[in-house]
């Protein structure tokens, strides 16, 4: 019973790596955050060794007496968190959450409608690859070729035609706000049932920051670690009158034992997420992408062939459009890397350029909100990367770039006590 370091120093050495490149690189990959000390804590605990087939009094294993109390309280803590009827804490990611919420409420060769994977969509909205294009009949809709919106018209005008069973609104790379009551509309217009997947926006949705869908939705799926800045996870939320089955369709349909560790840690970021200070913080996150946004449509920007999708954000996230710049997608995201930002290049819809180089970058702003990055720290991190992204770039400009990157992680130190 030795600590990491004495009995695998090599895996030991992998993670103190990667703790030193969180703690000094900007990470603004949108869909990532800073799990907080507490619920790393939980999630390395001993709950990591019970098995607990099964829900809260109903287990199909003894000594379940106490994660039974850690379960419960993520359940009724993400309820109040969202106002929701029903809660399963089980999924192990956001991908088996949508696949159980899915696998309850439809049958194989059902209709779904969702978003392009192409505009902003998720694998398991229907891409052909995926499960739910495997199993399911898909019919795609796709952002507004000139506002880079969703089109309720179209949304309406598909569903009108292909009567799918499911409609899913949510997205993976979209910098705008979706109105659900519309979904509400169409779905009930031709008898489907809405799914709303607000894994990235989850957190905004906390913290009373974007509108909540859980009011018009049959079901609505999370990841725990994005916005939210919890532990890697999934979460299904639902009315009553599906909690039952989608309840079997994750245990015993799709999962065996849930992962009571990070059930604890979900529990524990569920807390937080109820709090002022996640509050103000998701406040900065979002003033931080609207700042970037701001940023990168400036003369200097659009001179050098840089845009933003849509024209801005109202979200945590910047969608940058380099179909007019000489840098592709893969070029951009390199050079971020080089000066120390972390960032993803992302296909912008009608892409000229191949996936695996893409005409964009997805950039978000909350795992620096966590780090406590404040709008003057946002407005400095915006002109790093306009400036990044400009022709004139070179080996002078990158080192400079990067001194003003290494100020700004000396300013907001990452984990201090995890340091060794
Ligand atoms: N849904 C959306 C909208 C996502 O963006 C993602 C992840 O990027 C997922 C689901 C899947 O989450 P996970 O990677 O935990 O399976």
């Amino acid at each position: 019973n030795s600590s990491l370091h004495e009995v695998d120093p090599d895996v030991a050495a992998a993670v103190d790596a990667e703790l030193h490149r969180q703690q000094s690189t900007l990470e603004m990959i949108a869909s990532e955050n800073f799990a907080p000390v507490a619920a790393l804590e939980a999630q390395g605990s001993v709950l990591t060794n019970k098995y607990a087939e099964g829900y809260p009094g109903r287990r199909y294993y003894g000594g379940c007496e106490h994660v039974d109390v850690v379960e419960r309280i993520a359940r009724d803590r993400i309820k109040a968190l969202f106002g929701a009827e029903a809660a399963n804490v089980q999924p192990h990611s956001g991908a088996s959450a949508n696949a159980a919420a899915m696998f309850a409420l439809l049958s194989p060769g059902d209709t779904i409608m969702g978003l392009d994977l192409a505009h902003g969509g998720h694998l398991t909205h229907g891409m052909k690859l995926n499960f739910s294009g495997k199993l399911y009949n898909v019919v795609a809709y796709r952002v507004d070729e000139q506002t880079s919106l969703v089109d309720m018209d179209e949304v309406a005008r598909l569903a009108r035609e292909h009567r799918p069973r499911m409609i899913i609104a949510g997205w993976s790379a979209y910098p705008r706000q979706l109105d659900f009551a519309a979904f509400r509309q169409v779905a009930d217009e031709v008898g489907a049932l809405l799914m709303v997947d607000m894994a990235h926006f989850a957190g905004l949705v906390a913290a009373g920051l974007h509108p909540n869908p859980v009011p018009y939705a049959d079901v609505v799926t999370t990841t725990t670690h994005k916005t939210l800045g919890g532990p890697r996870g999934g979460v299904i939320l639902s009315t009553k009158e599906h909690a039952k089955k989608i309840n079997s369709a994750v245990f015993p349909g799709q999962q065996g034992g849930p992962l009571e560790h990070v059930i604890a840690a979900k529990a524990v970021s569920f807390k937080i997420a109820a709090s002022d200070e996640f509050q103000e913080r998701q406040r900065r996150t979002k003033e931080g992408a609207r700042l970037l946004a701001e940023r990168l449509t400036q003369p200097d920007a659009v001179d050098a062939g840089v845009s933003v999708l849509s024209g801005g954000t109202d979200v945590h996230l910047v969608l940058v459009d380099l179909r007019h710049s000489q840098l592709d997608g893969q070029q951009a995201e390199d050079r971020l890397h080089e000066v120390g930002i972390t960032v993803n290049r992302n296909a912008v819809p009608n892409d000229p350029r191949p996936p695996m180089v893409t005409s964009g970058l997805r950039i978000g702003t909350p795992a620096l909100a966590t780090r406590g990055f404040t709008a003057e720290d946002f407005t400095e991190v915006a002109d790093i990367i306009a400036e990044a992204l400009k022709p004139d770039f070179d080996e002078t400009v990158s080192k400079g770039l990067a001194a003003r990157v290494a100020a700004l992680v000396a300013k907001h130190p990452l984990y201090p006590d995890l340091s060794k």
